[in-house]
């Protein structure tokens, strides 16, 4: 369909990684998408995180024995799981579901749900790169999970289990085995559970640039704005930017990640959407000789080897869009890495800080919005953004398209809560 003089045809609120790819899907079906971002392409969340395409972590973050760590980790103030007291009196609503989402009969309920848009998103995530001609920039050298003890990695056998379930193919390595998979370790590491399957990219900023230049060879264009408010029109939905203008469009897509409640409040959604803060410091290249992924999760962080450098980071600091950062927490990680992996090279480090866009049940929101179906949302996606990002973009064009999606979109019902 083209748009009507005046009138665009798909508005896309968001040019992270989330709607980068939806554009990228809707200009491959014909469609004229035009894609608001007050920043530039790829620029928030999706530029600095840890570049994992984690298709087998299907396990919701309420599950991974998190919420019994939580005081634990709260009386560390850099620890991996924080919250800045003076926004715990807004967090409360959040932090009751989130709770409320570790009940038995729920987790099951979103493992199942997680674990289809896992299989969705695979293929979809590879052949889009394909298809845009940046294939190449997936590694596919799996992760290592690391415990320290027989016990740690007991108490996460159960998480283990559901991912066998789900088909997810592991090895638990031990002494030799474990060196080899990743020479150079502190000898406090005596598990590793190595996961063949797990994918990273050489960098996700410039994943989501390659994305863009493909979604904009096929049509798709870009202006950079910061969008105030969104209403519903005849026939479409209108955006009024803070410079006055007013786009009518007959399609609306808020991917706006951590901040697209504020935009659904416009039409009457209430969202429980929380940003989970994470930190990270990227190293020059060579600053250590990473096989593989590595993964902390007893101490919140894990180590990626991009072509532009060693990234450790992750963490979560529960403290709004509002407060400053605090990049003593990129230190903290810093200085553990360093105690786990001596030979590790720490100088010359940048310093990062990104909004994780999160929900309670860590599921994204995908659907229309309540009163207005010609307004869809995309967003909420967590620590999972990069990985899910093409297999939303394909519901959301179907959805568009009138086509029956390949998944159940009903667990990511925006008004479920
Ligand atoms: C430390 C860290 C590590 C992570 N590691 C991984 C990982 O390994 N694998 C993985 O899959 N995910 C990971 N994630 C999560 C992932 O980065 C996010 O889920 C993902 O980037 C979200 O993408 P998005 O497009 O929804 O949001 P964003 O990338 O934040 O994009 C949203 C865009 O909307 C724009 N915007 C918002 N409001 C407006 C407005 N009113 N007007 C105009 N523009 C607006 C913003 O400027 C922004 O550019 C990690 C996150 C962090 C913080």
């Amino acid at each position: 369909m083209d748009a009507s003089p005046g009138k665009q045809d798909i508005v896309v609120i968001g040019a992270g990684i989330v709607g980068i790819a939806i554009a990228a899907l809707l200009s491959e079906v014909g469609r004229k998408v035009l894609v608001i971002d007050r920043q530039g392409i790829c620029e928030g969340a999706s530029s600095g995180n840890a570049g994992a395409l984690a298709f087998s972590d299907i396990l919701p973050m309420a599950s991974k024995g998190v919420i019994a760590k939580v005081p634990g980790w709260l009386a560390d103030p850099l620890g991996p799981f924080t919250i800045r007291p003076s926004y715990l009196p807004k967090l409360t609503p959040w932090l009751y579901r989130f709770w409320r989402a570790s009940r038995a009969d729920l987790l099951a309920k979103t493992t199942l749900a997680q674990g289809a848009m896992m299989r969705l998103a695979e293929p979809e995530m590879l052949d889009l790169m394909q298809r845009a001609g940046i294939r190449d920039m997936v590694r596919e050298d799996g992760s290592l999970e690391l415990y320290e003890s027989e016990e740690e990695l007991g108490a996460s056998l159960p998480g283990w289990e559901a991912r066998k379930q789900a088909g997810i193919a592991f090895e638990h390595l031990r002494g030799e085995a474990l060196a080899d998979c990743q020479p150079g370790l502190a000898g406090q590491f005596v598990v590793g559970t190595f996961v063949p399957g797990w994918k990273t990219v050489s960098d996700p900023q410039r994943v989501g640039e390659g994305l863009w230049a493909y979604a904009n060879r096929l049509g798709a264009t870009f202006l950079q704005a910061e969008v105030r408010f969104i209403t519903p029109s005849a026939g479409g939905a209108a955006v009024r930017l803070a410079n006055g203008q007013h786009i009518e469009t007959a399609k609306l897509i808020v991917a706006a990640g951590a901040w697209s409640h504020r935009l659904a409040k416009d039409l009457g959604d209430t969202i429980p959407l929380e940003t989970e803060r994470g930190y990270n410091t990227t190293l020059p290249v060579g600053a250590f000789d990473l096989k593989r992924q590595l993964i902390f999760s007893g101490h919140g962080f894990v180590v990626t080897p991009l072509e532009t450098g060693v990234r450790i980071g992750g963490a979560v600091e529960l403290g709004g869009l509002d407060l400053p950062p605090n990049y003593k927490r990129s230190q903290a990680m810093l200085t553990k890495a360093k105690k786990f992996m001596p030979a590790l090279e720490t100088a010359g480090g940048k310093q990062w800080m990104g909004y994780r866009p999160s929900l309670p049940d860590s599921l994204p929101v995908i659907g229309y919005a309540r009163t207005n179906k010609n307004v869809l949302y995309a967003f909420g996606h967590g620590h999972l953004g990069l990985t899910q990002a093409a297999a939303t973009g394909r519901l959301i064009s179907d959805l568009i398209s009138g086509k029956e999606p390949p998944i159940s979109i009903d667990p990511f019902h925006p008004q479920r809560f």
